[in-house]
């Protein structure tokens, strides 16, 4: 595949240096045809960086190519286009117009994209924030050329919070106006489809209300015979909705969090548990909720080191692994799926404390148990990361697995 906006894809009557709408000065990123089976690893994983530059210089040109049609006819007409000629859904095709437009004016994130320095999703994600208010783009664009898209959504919500005259409120506001729910039949396999939409407070509320029942449901089950995890998330809302009394969790069902600027004693910093920041009003609002934990943090950590007084970490430890790790440390699963794990275990002395502790799914527990994965200390962090056993840690191997006491 070779994309060259002058003569190959962009091929057509208007030359490359038209920059009337924002035209690509001739994107030049080229994937040659090889025999994949004959690269080495090395090799295959440079072909996919490749690839992936490659596509987010064809984004760039579809971008161009939709707002000049815009341009030329309107939104409807460009998004009926987009439809029909890339044969892709309606909702997908409007998308897609309104964010090419909102590039138009985004002149760093453009000529990332172009030169596939960066992937069109965190393109998206900065056009998305651009209609919603006002944005340094140039700083965002600089933090999504090397930002995973994961840290560069929070990163991307972060700013939007900070940028904002009323520490997010408004934003949220908005979010909750665009809350959304439909229940339909799917042409396509005739499953029933419940799809909602929510703000991130309350989106966050359900997803821990429906983590604790595929707790429960997992503790219930034959290990023999385990649903997927889709099917167990499936269940547990059927359950929720279906035996509300027998479903119902008990205790905590969100954790919102911020940090003590002794100083000036007041809150600052409030996010959710993965870091999502929300208005630091939301928190007196939602703490009036006996089921809401606020974990406040300052430096005093003498609460999170339990010692041998007790096995099982409190919520205030879990809360503080929830920061740390933001999920489970083998495969990154939400916090809500994870139990605390004694990296020194329990049974050979270890400490219930905040820094011999890790979070892991139920999956990666079973690995550390019986297939000799090992729990590493991520050199410079206070971070760790689980190891298999063909698969060395990617820090100094000379660190002690056991973090300092
Ligand atoms: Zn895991």
């Amino acid at each position: 595949m070779e994309m060259d906006s002058g003569d190959r894809v962009g091929g057509g009557d208007s030359p490359a240096s038209d920059a009337s709408s924002g035209a690509s000065a001739g994107v030049k990123v080229r994937v040659d045809a090889v025999v994949v089976s004959d690269l080495s690893d090395a090799a295959l994983r440079r072909r996919l960086a490749e690839i992936g530059r490659a596509t987010s210089a064809l984004a760039a040109l579809r971008s161009e190519t939709l707002r000049e049609l815009t341009r030329r006819t309107d939104a409807a007409t460009a998004e009926q286009t987009a439809k029909d000629t890339l044969r892709i859904p309606g909702r997908a095709a409007r998308s897609d117009v309104k964010l090419s437009v909102a590039l138009g004016d985004l002149d760093a994130t453009r000529s990332g994209l172009e030169e596939g320095t960066i992937p069109d999703g965190h393109a998206q994600l900065i056009a998305r924030a651009s209609t919603e208010g006002s944005i340094d783009e140039a700083w965002l664009a600089e933090r999504a050329q090397r930002e995973g898209y994961d840290q560069f959504r929070r990163t991307v919500a972060r700013h939007q919070a900070e940028a904002s005259s009323d520490d997010g409120a408004s934003l949220l506001e908005r979010q909750r106006q665009a809350r959304s729910g439909k229940i339909f039949t799917s042409r396509h396999d005739g499953m029933v489809v419940l799809n909602a939409q929510f703000d991130p407070v309350a989106g966050a509320r359900l997803a821990t209300v429906i983590a604790a029942a595929e707790r429960r449901l997992y503790s219930n089950e034959d290990p023999k015979s385990r649903p997927s995890h889709p099917q167990r998330t499936a269940d547990a809302i059927a359950m929720l909705m279906l035996e509300p009394d027998t479903a119902r969790p008990v205790g905590m069902s969100l954790l919102v969090v911020a940090d003590y600027d002794a100083v000036n004693h007041r809150l600052t910093n409030a996010r959710l548990s993965d870091g999502t920041p929300i208005p630091i009003g939301e928190i007196g609002r939602i703490a009036a909720d006996a089921q809401v934990l606020p974990a406040i943090f300052n430096h005093a950590t003498g609460d999170l080191r339990m010692g041998r007084s007790r096995r099982t970490a409190t919520e205030l430890q879990r809360a503080a692994l929830a920061l740390r790790d933001q999920g489970c440390i083998g495969c990154d699963v939400s916090p809500d799926y994870c139990r605390a794990h004694h990296v020194i275990e329990w049974q050979h002395g270890g400490r219930t404390d905040y820094d011999n502790l890790v979070l892991v799914c139920n999956d990666c527990h079973h690995k550390i148990h019986d297939h000799d994965h090992t729990v590493e200390h991520k050199p410079g962090t206070s971070r760790y990361e689980l190891c298999s056993p063909a698969r060395p840690a990617t820090g100094d191997s000379t660190v002690p697995r056991a973090p300092p006491a």
